[in-house]
């Protein structure tokens, strides 16, 4: 039987093993670039896009490709995760600290 441990709290989880999947995509889809985009009226638009996006450097190609996270959570981390998915209102050095 495989044995898993807590992605957040390092300890080995027993019977209630939870599992997060997150999947992280752009809310655009860069395949779905049609004839009619590339059409000369977007030229322009679309150098200007990446003139902005050489600026910027913000999106690169990586980003474009959907990525899925998967982490195994004990029963008390679920608990904690379930509240608060993002850690918005959890100051970071108290993520890991046991109650
Ligand atoms: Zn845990």
């Amino acid at each position: 039987m495989l044995h898993y441990s807590c992605d957040l709290c390092g300890q080995k989880t027993k019977d209630n093993r939870f599992v997060v999947r997150l999947e992280v995509y752009p809310s655009f889809d860069p395949e779905a670039i049609t004839e009619a985009d590339l059409e000369q009226d977007n030229l322009e638009e679309i150098s200007e896009l990446l003139a902005e996006m050489d600026l910027t450097g913000e999106l690169h190609l990586d980003d474009c490709e959907p990525r899925t996270y998967r982490y195994d959570l004990c029963e008390d981390c679920c608990r904690e995760y379930r509240k608060d998915p993002l850690a918005l209102h959890r100051p970071r050095r108290m993520r890991f600290s046991e109650n």
